[in-house]
């Protein structure tokens, strides 16, 4: 039997070890990789918002969409009786601290289908009650919330970025109460449920946990398990060799990592809480939570008030936490490998591989054309240095880091008007006054370097432009567009939170009509809480 014509398949919950007891209440879970829990019936539950392309990918018409069946089972207020609900167990580093097990406190995963065109999916509820790992907490979600998972995760993906998915966002139709600063002032909010849909929802903290228990058959189980299901080539590749296997999975969660981060750095993503059980291991942005996006270029720019003072995971701190990361995972699965020289040796090469593509992906967003070989490694010094001393011009005034990366596109040198040149910027600025004359004659410099290198590559203007463009989005997910939507939404308006949602689908295209949504942030969002601050309370 299937509903809603979907190919139910449970590889997860068939193939590894379950929790025996079923009851559901807060407990520490061992010798088990997941608990089954039904989710929470709700009142009155009413669907907000769908992804359309998520739908399509997992072969649902628009009038199953429109339906009861739809809108039951995404809420959690129907399971069909061949599906098994659980909640997976996983542990987790949270800043820089061993935090024993933690677990999908707020997260259901109704089941695995396999799709037509992209391979197997996991339908997961966030927020759709408690779990045996809920500890104190409800295991609910509010609105606000709920509105920053969907049109993140979806912003992420048509930015081309790895991520886990939403496909609905829906009302619970309960009051949900929230401390949102942990500062007394606790208030009822609407309760909602996001489906997010990912071919894994494994962390690192999933290994982590069997290894801190010295549990190594269940993490031979794990590791066995991420290997065939999610990187199915290495066992082709390395059938004879377990050892070998094991490293390769771990250099590949290494470079897929790697490569997140990049992207994170391209488009001015900062996730706010990369702990270890946010960290996907098949590389995908995961649990969008106090995340925040890049308005004036700041490399310490964290949007987490929880994290204010020590501003371990601001932007510019990414890529190191990451391979801090990645070496919570290399000693977690040491019992595995018994030696340590290859695990030193891929966490080494992450250092350098992120360096590397940091280069190329900030060549990219210049607009230089690296293809004359000739010459790259005389230009690639010459590059550090621009890229350097611009990151150091964007954060001494406060200047837009998306909407600089537009202008630049645009940008044609003018050697006989400094002041024209430096005009041609003046809209992502922040500060209204002028400029102090200091920083115009190194800005003016910068532009100069800049036109010289650009001529070298001897490409058209328009070519540069349009390769840079794609490099460099137009819109983002601004903190102060979201809050607004959310503000909307709460008073039953979701009439900005679909006009995000399309405008993102195309976040490098002109889009003239939603011009709007590419300006910069407006004063009053500078230190408001939901545009430039938020709290893990979600
Ligand atoms: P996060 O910071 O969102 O990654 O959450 C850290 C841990 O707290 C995870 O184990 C979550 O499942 C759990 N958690 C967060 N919020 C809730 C909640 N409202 N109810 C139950 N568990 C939660
Ligand atoms: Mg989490």
């Amino acid at each position: 039997m299937s509903f809603l014509a979907l190919q139910f398949d449970n590889p997860f919950t068939t193939l590894l070890p379950a929790d025996s007891e079923t009851l559901n209440y807060p407990r520490q879970v061992h010798d088990s990789v997941y608990s089954s829990v039904m989710p929470k019936k709700t009142p009155n539950p009413q669907l907000v918002a769908v992804s359309d392309d998520v739908a399509e990918m997992l072969g649902f018409s628009t009038s199953q969409q429109q339906g009861d069946d739809f809108l039951k089972f995404f809420s959690g207020n129907y399971v069909p009786e061949d599906i098994s609900p659980y909640a997976m167990c996983y542990g987790g580093h949270q800043f820089g601290h061993w935090a024993g097990q933690l677990g999908d406190g707020r997260a259901i995963n109704l089941t695995q289908v396999n799709t037509l065109n992209h391979g197997s999916q996991v339908l997961q509820l966030k927020g759709a009650g408690p779990t045996p790992y809920s500890r104190t907490a409800d295991g609910l979600a509010v609105l606000r919330s709920s509105i920053r998972e969907f049109l993140c995760s979806e912003a992420m993906f048509h930015l081309g970025i790895p991520t886990t998915r939403a496909l609905s966002l829906s009302l619970t139709g309960d009051q949900v109460v929230r401390d949102m600063f942990y500062d007394g002032n606790a208030k009822a909010e609407l309760g909602a449920v996001v489906c997010r849909v990912s071919s894994s929802f494994m962390r690192f903290g999933s290994i982590e946990l069997p290894a801190y228990r010295k549990d190594k058959d269940l993490l031979k189980q794990l590791v066995d398990y991420s290997i065939k299901h999610d990187f199915p080539e290495l066992v082709i590749e390395h059938q004879a060799n377990e050892v070998k296997r094991y490293l390769a999975w771990f250099e590949e969660i290494a470079k897929r990592t790697c490569k997140l981060i990049i992207h994170w750095m391209r488009v001015g993503f900062v996730h706010g809480v990369m702990n270890t059980d946010n960290m996907s291991l098949i590389g995908e942005t995961i649990d969008y939570g106090p995340y925040g996006w890049i308005d004036n270029f700041d490399l310490n720019w964290t949007p987490n008030t929880t994290d204010a003072q020590g501003k371990r995971y601001s932007f510019g701190k990414q890529g190191e936490i990451a391979q801090w990361n990645l070496f919570q995972l290399a000693n977690a699965i040491y019992p595995l490998i018994a030696e340590s020289a290859p695990l030193e040796k891929i966490l080494n090469n992450f250092s350098k591989h992120y360096q590397q593509q940091w280069r190329e992906m900030m060549a990219q967003k210049l607009g230089f054309h690296s293809a004359d070989n000739t010459l790259k490694e005389q230009r690639n010094e010459g590059d550090e240095q621009l890229f350097l001393e611009l990151e150091t011009l964007l954060s001494e005034v406060e200047t837009d880091m998306t909407i600089f990366y537009r202008l630049l596109a645009d940008f044609n040198y003018n050697d006989v008007t400094r002041a024209n040149n430096i005009a041609h910027f003046s809209d992502c600025f922040y500060q209204t006054e002028p400029l102090s004359s200091e920083y115009q004659e190194r800005f003016s410099l910068w532009l100069q370097h800049y036109a010289q290198r650009i001529q070298a590559d001897n490409i058209a203007q328009s070519v540069r432009k349009a390769a840079m463009n794609k490099v460099n989005p137009k819109y983002v997910l601004r903190n102060y567009l979201a809050q607004q939507a959310i503000t909307l939404a709460e008073q039953g308006d979701y009439s900005q939170l679909h006009e995000l949602k399309n405008v993102l689908k195309k976040p490098y295209d002109e889009q003239v009509a939603f011009h709007h949504f590419s300006e910069k942030r407006p004063e009053w969002a500078r230190n408001k809480a939901g545009c430039s601050m938020l709290s893990c309370s979600s």
